[in-house]
């Protein structure tokens, strides 16, 4: 993809409401933040779960975003999902739109909004969608490129889980690394409002997006949020985003210190002194699993003795625990471990 950053600073603060509410709401809100924003947000369509709840404002909210702009030094952005939201926004010169999570999902829309931008020099934002499905995340941003949006960032707003979870929306960090390393000249930035769904965790959140280098953030901000119509939970008030900003630690991706890389550099030789027998070993287990499928293909057995890979699981999260390793850490690599297993032995049975 062919990317220009739209922002250089770091990190990059957009907050404003979930919705748009009033003009009054709008214009109180954007005048307490801006010295801490870069960008104001207000939803106009809101794409919510259920019908009868809050769907937005609609169209009369542009007017409203246009007035903060002329009564504040903010940029303004708001959410679009189809072609006709981006005409509205256009003719109302909102300077940035962004991809909600339910319409990252549906090609149709991305394409069409897409069509839309055709031409259109501005800043478009993807939010990623619902399902922890990097290829379509990575889709949506490729078809606007396509039509020669360069000025593309990410937005990692957690992922659906029907699982039990702390957050709203699992942050599952693993899938905008990929993206990154897919994509390392595209911004990424964090929502760490639809990740917790809640304010309290909302700090912890922002500071591991931080840790993991994400260049900025966007942040629910409302004057109360308690009465808000929409995500009342999650917003925060001007005066908690001020203190999350300065609460926030900005590390360095790398250190001058001479000390300091002549330490990393002899752990990071450990490192891959442990790597190397790791893999020495998986190759010993390797070849006793390729031993153990000619032997059942021999002797004319199944590949698959469910009650092994059950006693294989608890066995290995047992001796996980006396290595003071994390269970899903090791339920997940018995999970990969077994599943090549399988995947050895079924080749040894076709031969
Ligand atoms: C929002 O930003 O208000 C919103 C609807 O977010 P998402 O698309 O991430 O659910
Ligand atoms: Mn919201």
């Amino acid at each position: 993809m062919d990317i220009k950053a739209p922002f250089h600073k770091k990190p990059w603060v957009i907050a404003g409401p979930c919705s748009a509410e009033s003009q009054e709401q709008l214009l109180v809100t954007a005048k307490a933040i801006q010295s801490d924003t870069d960008l104001f947000r207000a939803g106009v369509w809101k794409p919510r779960t259920r019908p009868n709840s809050f769907e937005g404002i609609g169209e009369k909210a542009l007017e409203w975003l246009q007035v903060v702009k002329q009564e504040t030094d903010l940029l303004v952005a708001t959410e679009v999902a189809n072609a006709q939201h981006v005409e509205k926004c256009l003719q109302a010169g909102i300077d940035v739109l962004w991809l909600g999570a339910r319409t990252t999902v549906n090609p149709f829309y991305v394409q069409e909004i897409a069509e839309a931008l055709k031409g259109v020099d501005m800043p478009i934002m993807v939010k990623n969608p619902l399902h922890p499905e990097l290829s379509l995340w990575i889709g949506a941003l490729e078809r606007l490129n396509k039509l020669g949006i360069n000025q593309l960032t990410a937005i990692h707003r957690g992922f659906f889980t029907l699982e039990k979870s702390a957050f709203r929306n699992e942050p599952k960090w693993e899938i905008p690394i990929r993206l990154k390393k897919k994509c390392p000249e595209l911004p990424i930035i964090c929502d760490p409002s639809h990740i917790s769904g809640n304010r309290t965790m909302i700090q912890e959140v922002a500071q591991t997006a931080l840790d993991l280098n994400m260049s900025g953030f966007m942040v629910e901000t409302h004057v109360s949020p308690q009465t808000a119509l929409s995500d009342a939970e999650q917003q925060i008030t001007p005066k908690q985003l001020s203190n999350l900003i300065s609460s926030l630690v900005l590390r360095e991706t790398s250190a001058e210190d001479k000390n300091f890389n002549a330490q990393l550099k002899k752990l990071r030789k450990s490192i891959d002194e442990v790597d190397m027998k790791l893999l020495q070993v998986m190759g010993d287990r390797t070849k006793l699993v390729q031993e153990i499928g000619r032997f059942k293909k021999e002797n004319s057995v199944t590949i698959l003795q469910i009650e092994r890979w059950f006693e294989i699981l608890k066995t290995r999260q047992e001796m996980g625990v006396s290595c003071n390793l994390e269970n899903q850490m090791v339920s997940e690599l018995f999970e990969l471990i077994h599943k090549h297993s399988i995947l050895t032995q079924t080749d040894i049975m076709k031969k």
